[in-house]
């Protein structure tokens, strides 16, 4: 459905103090990135895209079934 807003939304140029990055995944390297990049332009606005339904990759999901308290 036709929306004016987003429309116009896109139209409007970037702002290089509040720029809008997205990050893929939310392992350790999606997160660090993210921690950085905030730092960086703590008024941007970061959005971490994950795949799976909870965050942190491997850090969660590698770590043994039987490691129930580290996970
Ligand atoms: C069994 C095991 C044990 C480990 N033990 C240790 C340890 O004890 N100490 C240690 O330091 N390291 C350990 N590691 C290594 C550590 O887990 C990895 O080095 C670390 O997780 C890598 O981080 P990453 O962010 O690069 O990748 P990942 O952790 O793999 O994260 C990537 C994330 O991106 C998501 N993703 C990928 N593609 C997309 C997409 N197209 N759209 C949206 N989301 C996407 C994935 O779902 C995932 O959540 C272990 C790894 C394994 C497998």
């Amino acid at each position: 459905m036709y929306d004016a807003t987003l429309v116009a939304a896109r139209a409007l140029p970037p702002d290089p103090l509040r720029p809008a990055i997205a990050v893929v995944g939310s392992g350790p390297s999606g997160c660090y990135v993210a921690q950085f990049l905030a730092k960086q332009w703590p008024h941007s606005e970061i959005t971490i895209f994950e795949s799976l339904p909870a965050p942190y990759g491997l850090i969660r999901y590698g770590v043994a079934a039987d490691h129930q308290g580290a996970k």
